[in-house]
């Protein structure tokens, strides 16, 4: 499109008289300033939220899942919130009742970390609960204002005055009530259990706080334990197998062979466990020492131990119940017991070590035979005086060495080697985390998991996969320990009895809770004494209680956000039509949503869940400081240190990058994709400019046109540009933005540029300003350059508005978002013509081609020099012509103007002298040289020519015009 062809010449220039393009809406974005002048022109005038909440439709509600309030903004942040905004605009403009409510989440021992790193340790021993709340808080904030700032340069719309904050009054207050209603449901408890402990942390930590490092190397070792009786059952064997001898006078040398990864929880040892299922073997070492372990495992722990063994005879699993060992490091005896499944073949012995303080599978089985649940571990990791020698030891630092010394010494160590597994670690601190039985409260996900199975079931879930995903998470989840021993939270609102430990927790106490946190904030629960935290009915009662001082689990903070957010705010509703987030929120947010709302009301809080994947470098690897490859999205806006390397870009090509990425994995973003993103977006551009720059002398009220007299050209581009408002309106819809990016472009490029706008030029400039053939095409633009707006503006929302504020005629709304979702209106559809343009518009392609080979070979300059022969092969085409030079209008429609060349001319015999013949399935193409004299104006060549001012030739049409 370039629209100023300089007519060359020392002669006389008609320029003047040609309808050049006028426009102030520049080629440049000049996105740095530009689009803050046009968010403060939305400020000032409302034009945001404040329109979906204006909106009488139906209402829509995307929740938002709160982002940590730490840390600086990071292209993922960019991926979310900019989906999400792409979402809430074209429900506004489709006319739904819209509230977005951006949140974060405040609580939780990361910020307590950051708060505390900062302080000198004295200042450190000095702080208070509160002093630490206090300076988390401020902390949290400052981090929420400064990720503000970023999500509103980034144009997403929402109620920023007012966000929800979990550490806000009436969120907490809301969060106790989804607790105390759990309560009095019965789903919440406390128990003895062993949680996941980090000793480096000393809190307890959820599932979606652990990490597992690739090389994590435990010492693992193979011990015996030293029979000490066998049962009734096995001595009849062993005496069958004429073992009367070992067994009467040495039974010390029988040994059940068990396998740990963790030797500093052997003094726990309360039992050995063995699988019913499996078969074991009685074997003898060279030095008659007589093992029991799984018969599938013999040959491995033959090389293991480096040991022949002679095999005595096989006995089932079963059979071993009832036997009773010497306890490896103290002076007691234990029994073996039939555990389950867990216990495998696949390594170690096929006997499991089994300490119910310290391990999930050994609780369980500890319940079912009444063991002792001991915790030998305190909060830092020391072993307690229930480890007995060993106590003071670290489970992290020395514990284990000094154990497996000890059980060399008793010869009771077969072996130690390092082995390489998956281990959980501190997400925070990196440090690996132990399993150790503690007092925690409860969520008991057993009493609500087939309700929370079927609510699964009723939410649409994209991709479908989220649905297998999330649904074997919760059939899988064990109790969710909801209790953390940290300061910087929600408190669980219970009081127990200074003597007994007796907990109480009624709707008396909790309605006072909630009640004082509503008007003081959670703050209360650590500055004021039972007295005044107990309902009045205690008052006498209250010197026999304390407070509890654990905090809620932070996903139970962000889990009750439906509670605290979608049934509090106005234009919201619960459950929320969509939640949208990263693809592992199945095991976060999406979860602890979806376990509260099923508890207290027994249905899923939301009906849609979307998620994205992962921004990664254009080489598909994580973003990190050491491989230098983050992309930093102020920088994509703002530009960088050097711009030539890092231009500014501006917001809307960063929403244009994720517009055009396959969001449901993980997207690549680095500085090519940007700079091809930036290629679209200036095409996009100036495919507007041109649009607007050719309508600056035309007023769509005073010059309007009926469809009905439309030429057929312009008839078909209303059509289409009808289509393009289906196909990205379906795309909108159907949340594939990806969609929407390929049709614009292909919009802009195919149909706009290389197309429509290209034959509309002679149109445009030639024409006299009045002349039917020019306004009827400016009335399609002017079509064209609404609806594209519109249908840019929840992407490209800078653009849109800029294009809206520089329409050369009046609209009647003041900004683009005011105009609703355009609809089609019905006499534009053209069904009719549809397939004859389709081949007119194929063979235009075609015929191109061969002029540019004809140029290439410099037969010829510009196409306006040549004239088109063409005998069609196909019939279709051949009628397709036939009826576009009869029905057509005969200024516009005309295949010559279309191919912009100076004629041509349908045949029925092949010429014998051409500049270039080409057959192919269309028919035969022949390029003549254009008879004629070339009009000085046009660039028509015409065989007939009128003499024009200082010896120049003009057509006859525009010496017509000029005159
Ligand atoms: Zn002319």
């Amino acid at each position: 499109m370039s629209e100023n062809k300089n007519h060359k010449s020392s002669k006389f220039s008609y320029k003047d008289t040609l309808n050049l393009l006028k426009t102030e809406f520049s080629m440049r974005a000049n996105s740095v300033k530009r689009e803050p002048e046009i968010q403060k022109f939305w400020a000032e005038n409302k034009i945001d939220m404040n329109l979906g909440l204006t909106n009488k439709g139906k209402n829509f509600t995307l929740h938002d899942g709160p982002p940590y309030a730490n840390g600086p903004l990071h292209m993922g942040h960019a991926l979310n919130k900019v989906l999400k905004d792409f979402i809430n605009k074209y429900k506004i403009l489709k006319g739904y009742r819209v509230n977005f409510v951006p949140g974060w989440d405040c609580h939780g021992l990361p910020i307590e970390l950051k708060v505390l790193q900062k302080l000198k340790n004295e200042e450190r021993r000095n702080l208070d609960i509160l002093g630490l709340r206090q300076k988390a808080t401020e902390y949290a904030k400052k981090q929420i204002y400064s990720q503000m700032e970023g999500f509103k340069r980034w144009a997403i719309w929402g109620d920023w005055e007012n966000p929800y904050l979990t550490l806000k009054k009436n969120y907490e207050s809301a969060q106790i009530e989804v607790f105390g209603k759990m309560f009095l449901k019965g789903y919440i408890f406390r128990g003895l259990k062993p949680v996941h402990w980090s000793p480096s942390s000393r809190t307890a930590l959820a599932e979606a706080e652990l990490e597992y490092p690739d090389e994590h190397f435990s010492k693992s070792v193979y011990v015996s334990f030293r029979i000490t009786s066998f049962t009734k059952h096995i001595e009849l064997k062993l005496q069958k197998n004429n073992f009367n001898e070992h067994v009467s006078k040495n039974i010390g040398n029988f040994f059940i062979l068990i396998w740990t990864t963790t030797p500093w929880t052997l003094p726990a040892n309360e039992a050995a466990a063995v699988n019913p299922k499996v078969i074991y073997v009685v074997a003898s070492d060279d030095d008659e020492n007589i093992f029991i372990f799984a018969k599938d495992l013999l040959e491995i722990v033959q090389e293991k131990l480096n040991k022949e063994f002679h095999l005595l005879f096989d006995i089932s699993g079963s059979e071993l119940k009832g036997i009773e060992y010497k306890h490896p490091t103290k002076d007691k005896l234990c029994p073996v017991i039939l555990g389950g499944d867990y216990i495998t073949t696949e390594s170690g012995t096929g006997i499991v070590h089994t300490a119910p303080g310290h391990g999930m599978d050994d609780f369980n089985a500890g319940l079912k035979y009444k063991l002792p649940i001991t915790c030998i571990v305190d909060e830092k990791g020391n072993l307690t005086d229930d480890a007995g020698i060993f106590k003071d030891l670290n489970v992290l630092k020395d514990a284990n060495e000094q154990i497996i010394e000890f059980l060399e010494s008793q010869n009771l160590l077969m072996l130690m080697e390092d082995y390489k597994h998956r281990y959980p670690y501190d997400w925070r601190t990196k440090k690996p985390t132990i399993f150790r039985a503690t007092e925690q409260w409860f969520a008991s996900v057993d009493g609500f998991r087939s309700s929370a199975l079927e609510s699964i079931e009723k939410v649409d879930w994209m991709p479908n996969s989220g649905k297998k995903r999330i649904k074997s998470m919760v059939v899988g989840r064990g109790d969710w320990c909801i209790s953390r021993q940290r300061s910087w939270g929600v408190p669980i609102p219970v009081f127990y009895k200074k003597d007994s430990n007796e907990v109480l927790i009624n709707q008396a106490t909790l309605n006072h809770i909630q009640d004082l946190f509503e008007e003081h904030g959670a703050d209360i629960w650590w500055s004021w004494d039972e007295q005044k935290l107990l309902p009045p009915e205690y008052l006498n009662d209250a010197k026999n209680w304390k407070k509890g001082l654990d905090t809620m689990d932070v996903w139970f903070d962000s889990g009750s956000s439906w509670a605290a957010v979608c049934n509090q705010r106005e234009g919201m509703q619960y459950p929320a039509d969509l939640y949208l987030e990263g693809s592992d929120q199945h095991r976060g947010w999406f979860q602890s949503s979806l376990l509260t709302s099923v508890a207290v009301n027994n249905k899923a809080p939301y009906k849609t869940v979307l998620t994205h994947g992962f921004a990664l470098d254009e080489n598909g690897r994580k973003m990190s400081k050491s491989l230098g490859n983050v992309v930093d999205p102020n920088i994509v806006i703002n530009g960088g240190a050097n711009q030539k390397i890092n231009p500014a870009y501006g917001a809307d090509v960063l929403r244009l990058w994720v517009s055009s990425v396959d969001y449901s994995v993980d997207v690549p973003i680095g500085s090519n994709i940007l700079k091809q993103l930036s290629d679209v977006y200036r095409k996009v551009r100036n495919t507007a400019r041109y649009l607007i720059g050719n309508l600056h002398d035309y007023d769509p009220s005073l010059q309007s046109v009926s469809i009905k007299d439309l030429p057929i050209l312009d008839k078909w581009m209303l059509h289409r540009l009808g289509e393009v408002i289906d196909q990205i309106t379906s795309a909108y819809e159907n949340y594939e933005f990806s969609k929407f990016f390929q049709i614009l472009q292909s919009f802009c490029v195919v149909d706009l540029s290389n197309f429509y706008l290209d034959i509309a030029k002679d149109r445009l400039y030639v024409s006299s300003p009045n002349q039917f053939r020019r306004r009827s095409c400016q009335f399609v633009l002017s079509r064209i350059i609404e609806n594209l707006a519109v249908l840019i503006s929840p992407v490209l929302c800078h653009m849109a508005e800029d294009i809206w504020q520089n329409l050369p005629y009046q609209v009647q709304e003041k900004s683009v978002f005011q105009r609703g979702w355009p609809s089609i209106p019905a006499e534009w559809k053209n069904l009719d013509i549809e397939s004859k343009m389709s081949n007119l518009r194929k063979l235009r392609v075609e015929i191109n081609k061969v002029i540019e080979g004809c140029r290439n070979q410099q037969k010829v300059g510009a196409a306006l020099e040549t004239e088109i022969m063409f005998l069609p092969k196909d019939k279709k085409l051949k009628e397709a012509l036939i009826w576009l030079n009869s029905s057509g209008n005969p200024e516009v429609d005309c295949y010559s103007d279309w191919l912009i060349v100076s004629n041509f001319l349908l045949i029925d015999n092949p010429f014998e002298e051409s500049l270039l013949t080409v057959n192919n399935e269309f028919g035969t193409i022949q390029i003549q040289k254009a008879k004629g004299i070339k009009c000085d104006r046009c660039w028509h060549f015409q065989e007939f020519t009128f003499k024009g001012k200082q010896n120049t030739n003009l057509c006859k049409r525009c010496a017509e015009i000029i005159k």
